[in-house]
């Protein structure tokens, strides 16, 4: 058996987000307005097609006064089955928050909605008999 791999807590994976878009803000040619995500969880279908438990970062700015930069967190579990009939969860998002907010309160801002998603993505796993698209 080969080591196992701890992934990072999905409160690191959006802190993680969060700070390279920081850091591309100080860039030439940064953007200020887009959605990333990040799978933070796998779970394997009957078929074999996995469902990735996705962390969610939204950057935009304020369109009036003092355009101030805000960060929306989230979740979505996602199935990558071939033929899957429902394979998405839905996004469910935060409120938005200045960027410059603490970012370990906004990670754990989404922790409810990593659980809603880990839920889905569990539930649906065990039901869900869409392939991976290798297997055909
Ligand atoms: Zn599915």
């Amino acid at each position: 058996m080969g080591p196992i791999a701890v992934p990072p807590p999905a409160t690191d994976v959006i802190t993680d987000l969060i700070d390279e878009h920081v850091r591309q803000l100080g860039g030439r040619f940064h953007s200020e307005y887009y959605q990333t995500h990040e799978p933070v969880g796998r779970h394997t279908t009957l078929g074999g097609a996995t469902v990735e438990t996705r962390v969610l970062a939204r950057f935009q700015r304020h369109h009036s006064g003092e355009r101030q930069r805000l960060v929306t967190v989230g979740a979505e579990a996602r199935c990558l089955g071939h033929g899957c009939t429902e394979p998405s969860s839905g996004e469910t998002l935060t409120d938005p928050v200045p960027l410059d907010t603490n970012r370990h309160e906004v990670a754990e801002s989404a922790l409810p909605h990593i659980e809603t998603a880990t839920r889905w993505a569990q539930a649906h796993a065990e039901r869900c008999r869409a392939q991976t698209y290798t297997s055909r």
